[in-house]
C-alpha cells in the first residue's frame, strides 16, 4: 500500500477525473466476491488516494473552453490556480456522521430557526414590513436601504447568535454601520455592501434550505455567517490579477497571494480589538480561537482561484457518500468553504430579475477595471474591454464552468446529507430539488437565446452608464421559459449533474 501511495504522490499531474475514475474502478472491484478480503486492502487504497486529491497544497486545473479566447484567459486566470493555499487543512476527513453523533439533540434544537423574529427586532429597530422575504432564495436584496445592518441583525438573530455570544446589540449596530463604511469605501459597483449583504443572506439561505443546520457546530455556523457578511470588506473594485500586475501596496504586503482576502479577512479583525466594534467580547478564548481560525480560512477560500480545488474535494466527499453507504469521509470546513463560495457566485443561480441587477453591476466593475487597464498598459489588449467584450459569451462561460459545477455539487452533497440526515424521503433513488437548479438552467438559456440574437451589445452599449432595458430582455424570459417547458425539470436536472 505504501508503495501505492508514493507511486500517486510521484504522479501529481494526474487530473482528477483521472483519480475519480480509480476510485469508481476500484470501488467495483471490492464488489467482486472473488477478491474477499482484498476489499479492506482496496479501501485503504482509496483513502490514500482521497488523501492525495484533497490535499490542499495539490495543483488545481480546470479544462475551459470558450469561444472567446479572452473569456477562457479571464476564467483560467481566475478561477483555477498553481499557487499554493495557506489554509491549514488539519482536521480533514473528519466524519460528519461523528459530528452529527456529537451534537446533542438538544443543540440541535436549539438551532432551529425561530419564527418570530421579525416581531422581536421589529420593536427595536423599526424594520421594514416583508422582511420575513429573507429565507426566500428569490430574496431581493437591492429593494432595501441600510442591506448590511439589515441583514446582520436579522440572521444573527435567526440563528440565535446574539443571545448565545451574549452580543451587546448597540457594539453590533456599531459594527454594522462600520463594515457598511468599508464596503463603501471605494464605491465599488458591485462588491460593495449590497454583496456582502447578499452573500449573507444567500449563506443563510442555503442553511436553512439544507439540512445542515444540524451537521455544524454552533461555533461553525457563526463564523460561516460572520466570514460571508464580512468577505469582500473595503474591496477597492479591482481584482488579485490586477493589484498583482500594478504592484500596488496590497499586494507587496500580502506577497501576490490572496491579496484582496487576506486583506477583507486582516482588516476585520483590526476593527475587532476596537471595543466599540468587538462584537465577539463575551467568547471564551478556546471559541474566539476557533471562531478565528475558521474565519480567515473561509474568506481565504473565497478567492476565486480556489474554485477548482473546492469543486474536486467536494466531488470526491460526494463519491464517497454515494458509493460508500454508511462510511462517509469528509471535512466539515470544505464544506463551509463550499457553502459560503456558492452564496458568493450564486447571482446566476437567483431569479433573473434579481440576477440580471447584479450583472449589470459587475459587469460595470469589470469594465472599470478595464478602463484602468487600457490607461495603465495601453499597448496590451484589456481583459475587460467594455467595447468589444461579449457580455452574453462571458455570462455564458462563468455560469457554465464556474457556478454549474460549483452548485451541481453542491445539490448533490445536500441531497445525500438529506438522506442521511432527516430521513424524510424514502427512497435513496429520489432525489430533492432546489430552488437554484432551475433558475440555473433558466439564466443560461435565456443567455443562449440573447446571444444567438447577437443584439445584447446593443441593449448595453447604447447606454452609458450600462443600463438594461428591462423590458427588452423581459422577452427574452419568456422564450427561455417556453423553450424550457417543453423538457421536464428532471431531464434538465439530469443533463447539468457532472459526471464523477
Ligand atoms: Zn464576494
Amino acid at each position: 500500500m505504501n508503495r501505492l501511495n508514493n507511486f500517486a504522490r510521484e504522479k501529481p499531474e494526474h487530473s482528477s477525473m483521472t483519480t475519480v475514475s480509480i476510485l469508481g474502478r476500484l470501488r467495483m472491484l471490492e464488489h467482486v466476491e472473488i477478491l474477499g478480503n482484498i476489499g479492506k486492502e482496496l479501501d485503504g487504497i482509496l483513502y490514500n488516494l482521497v488523501d492525495i486529491l484533497s490535499d490542499d497544497t495539490r495543483q488545481s486545473e480546470i479544462n475551459i473552453t470558450s469561444n472567446d479566447g479572452e473569456i477562457s484567459k479571464w476564467l483560467e486566470q481566475t478561477f483555477s490556480s498553481k499557487q499554493q493555499r495557506s489554509i491549514t487543512a488539519t482536521g480533514r476527513f473528519e466524519s460528519i456522521k461523528a459530528i452529527i453523533q456529537a451534537s446533542s439533540f438538544v443543540n440541535a434544537l436549539q438551532r432551529q430557526l425561530r419564527q418570530h423574529t421579525k416581531e422581536r427586532l421589529d420593536v427595536i429597530f423599526d424594520l421594514p414590513a416583508d422582511i420575513n422575504k429573507l429565507n426566500l432564495w428569490s430574496f431581493n436584496i437591492m429593494e432595501y436601504s441600510d442591506p448590511i445592518l439589515l441583514t446582520l441583525l436579522l440572521v444573527f438573530d435567526a440563528h440565535d447568535i446574539i443571545s448565545r455570544y451574549r452580543i451587546d446589540i448597540d457594539v453590533l449596530k456599531n459594527f454594522g454601520r462600520a463594515l457598511t463604511e468599508g464596503y463603501t469605501k471605494f464605491r465599488p459597483a458591485y462588491h460593495n455592501d449590497y454583496h456582502g449583504a447578499d452573500v449573507l443572506q444567500t449563506t443563510h439561505c442555503l442553511l436553512i434550505k439544507s439540512s445542515l443546520l444540524n451537521v455544524f457546530a454552533q461555533i461553525e455556523i457563526t463564523a460561516l455567517l460572520f466570514a460571508a457578511a464580512i468577505h469582500d470588506y473595503e474591496h477597492p473594485g479591482v481584482n488579485n490579477n490586477y493589484l498583482v500586475k500594478t504592484r500596488s501596496d496590497l499586494a507587496l504586503i500580502y506577497n501576490d497571494s490572496s491579496v484582496l482576502e487576506n486583506h477583507h479577512s486582516s482588516s476585520i479583525f483590526k476593527l475587532l480589538r476596537d471595543k466599540r466594534f468587538n462584537i465577539w467580547s463575551n467568547m471564551t478564548i478556546e471559541e474566539y480561537r476557533t471562531f478565528r481560525s475558521l474565519v480567515i480560512s473561509l474568506v481565504l477560500a473565497t478567492d476565486m482561484a480556489n474554485h477548482a480545488s473546492l469543486v474536486e474535494r467536494m466531488s470526491t466527499y460526494f463519491f464517497f457518500k454515494e458509493t460508500n453507504g454508511t462510511t462517509t469521509v469528509t471535512d466539515s470546513k470544505t464544506l463551509l468553504q463550499t457553502l459560503l463560495h456558492a452564496a458568493d457566485i450564486s447571482n446566476a443561480a437567483k431569479p433573473w430579475p434579481v440576477y440580471i441587477q447584479s450583472a449589470e453591476k459587475i459587469m460595470e466593475e469589470f469594465f472599470m477595471q478595464g478602463d484602468l487597464e487600457k490607461i495603465h498598459y495601453d499597448d496590451s489588449k484589456s481583459t475587460f474591454d467594455r467595447e468589444s467584450t461579449d457580455i452574453a459569451q462571458l455570462q455564458i462561460g462563468f455560469i457554465s464552468h464556474i457556478v454549474c459545477p460549483t452548485f451541481d455539487v453542491l445539490s448533490k452533497v445536500l441531497q445525500v446529507d438529506s438522506l442521511e440526515n432527516t430521513a424524510k424521503l424514502i427512497s435513496p433513488k429520489t432525489t430533492s430539488t432546489f430552488p437554484w437548479q432551475y433558475d440555473l438552467q433558466l439564466n443560461l438559456e435565456t443567455w443562449r437565446q440573447i446571444s444567438k440574437e447577437g443584439d445584447i451589445q446593443q441593449v448595453w452599449l447604447q447606454r452609458k452608464p450600462l443600463k438594461l432595458n428591462f423590458q427588452y430582455l423581459e422577452t427574452y424570459v419568456e422564450k427561455a421559459k417556453n423553450y424550457l417547458k417543453k423538457r421536464s425539470q428532471q431531464e434538465v436536472l439530469l443533463n447539468r449533474l457532472p459526471s464523477v
